[in-house]
């Protein structure tokens, strides 16, 4: 029966395993995927279950479940828990409103609209400009491209698309680059993929070079994605040199910050994405370097004009309304939206700009720990780059994707793996803002307690080489 009283108790008896949990067992004890339905009862039946019951299952659950607040999670580009934006969150599930209109979301709109305009002012975008909070990253990425072809060719939105339209990004881009192609018609062949230089930035004269031959051939360069945080390594696509380009060639300039576009909130790292204010779009992930829960993406446009023609299903945009500005629902995918921006408010407004600046700087301190501690012991390869928070590496020569696989297994710590060019490596993402010096030496520690009592992974490269 439905008790919400009830059920917040419950809540908070089962946070309570949680936390303790996280102490105790900071990496689950792992289930392998195949025995899932037969070591914890999932099934859905006809019959209610009783409380006693639903209470003891609901915990297995919650013990076997991977633990991605831990300081032993490395694994992938979010990690850790800022509490504040967790107590937003919460509390965005109790409201429940859709964000599509003021009427239903009252005072939220402005909280949304509050962080969009924040956020245009510290990157200079100008009086123009908007956003909007799309499902995440690749969503963000996606609205961006449909913008820009929507700018190239206006004509697309009625009669489908009638030009060779053309994109590029760089080869260490994010999939859904080539994902967005498809669904935007435009389609993945015609993507082009930009050189990159031996630290992972896309080279500006190879775009240059590709744009002027894609328009010898007939083609209709549209769109370039530039990355602030490539997936794997973490580097920083040249915005202003890319920007000279797209504005000779009238290509709208994307720029996709969902892993690292955080550090507009650094004034020691902002330099890293310098020229942004140049480019169309720019996205975020607030669930990645800042720690909201997920998800908790952000695209700005610089001028909000072409949020609206390609997003609102009436007439193009003329003139700005107040009913435009608090009805969200124009500007937006979805119809019915969740309300993403309060977790981020909570935790903005709690710790200030400032606070977010700490947090974003305490990932490039965590690399830098590592980065030393990687430098000055020769048992280590170093495959990354200095202004990273993937910190990327190889142990004794022992194949990383075998340690990786082998690390998660028997519950040691959780980190994944990565390649650049030739290269295969144990990427570290020092994304966990709550972590310190010592949990980063305590990472190398277990890494390599782990593999002086597991010899079979220094014979397994030994038979490989
Ligand atoms: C994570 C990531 C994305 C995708 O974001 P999601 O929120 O996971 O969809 C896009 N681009 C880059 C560079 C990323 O690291």
């Amino acid at each position: 029966m439905s008790n919400i009283k009830n059920d917040l108790a419950l809540f908070n008896e089962l946070v309570e395993v949680l936390i303790s949990e996280e102490a105790e067992n900071p990496v689950a004890e792992r289930i392998v995927a195949g025995k899932l339905f037969n070591t914890i009862d999932l099934s859905l039946n006809d019959g209610a279950m009783i409380d006693s019951s639903f209470k003891k299952l609901l915990r297995e659950v919650i013990v076997a479940t991977p633990k991605t607040a831990t300081n032993l999670f490395f694994n992938q580009l979010f990690g850790g828990r800022q509490s504040k934006a967790v107590l937003g969150d919460l509390l965005a599930v109790m409201l429940n409103n859709s964000m599509y209109t003021y009427k239903v979301a009252g005072p939220q709109v402005g909280i949304e609209q509050e962080i969009i305009r924040q956020s245009c002012n510290l990157i200079g975008y100008g009086a123009n400009s908007n956003g909007t909070f799309p499902t995440g990253g690749s969503m963000s990425n996606y609205m961006g491209l449909i913008m820009g072809r929507d700018a190239k060719d206006p004509l697309c939105r009625l009669n489908g698309m009638s030009k060779p339209l053309i994109i590029y990004t760089s080869e260490e881009c994010h999939y859904s680059n080539a994902k967005n192609a498809s669904f935007a018609g435009i389609g993945k062949n015609n993507i082009r993929y930009i050189k990159v230089d031996a630290v992972g930035r896309m080279l500006p004269d190879f775009l240059e070079a590709q744009i002027k031959e894609d328009i010898k051939n007939g083609g209709v360069p549209t769109y370039v994605n530039a990355t602030a945080g490539t997936t794997v390594l973490g580097a920083f696509d040249p915005i202003d040199k890319i920007a000279d380009i797209t504005e000779r060639y009238n290509i709208w300039l994307h720029v996709d910050g969902a892993y690292c576009g955080s550090v507009i909130f650094s004034e020691k790292y902002k330099h890293l994405v310098k020229g942004v204010e140049r480019s169309n779009s720019f996205s975020y992930n607030a669930h990645k370097m800042l720690g909201t829960p997920l998800t908790c993406s952000i695209i700005l446009v610089n001028d909000k004009k072409h949020l609206h023609n390609s997003f609102s299903s009436d007439a193009d945009y003329l003139y700005q309304t107040d009913g435009d500005d608090f009805n969200l629902g124009k500007t937006s995918f979805q119809c019915g939206r969740r309300n993403d921006a309060l977790k981020f408010w909570t935790l903005w407004k709690s710790i200030g700009t400032k606070g977010l600046e700490q947090i974003v700087d305490q990932q490039f301190n965590l690399a830098n720990v590592a980065l030393e501690y990687i430098r000055n012991n020769s048992d280590y390869t170093l495959y990354s780059f200095d202004d990273a928070i993937s910190v990327c590496f190889n142990y004794k020569n022992i194949d990383p994707t075998v340690l990786c696989t082998a690390l998660y297994e028997y519950q040691e710590t959780v980190v994944g793996f990565g390649s650049f060019k030739e290269d295969t490596f144990v990427r570290l993402v020092t994304i966990n803002a709550n972590n310190e010096k010592v949990d980063i030496l305590n990472f190398f520690k277990v890494l390599e307690a782990f593999v002086e009592k597991t010899p079979s992974l220094t014979r397994l490269e030994a038979a490989t080489v």
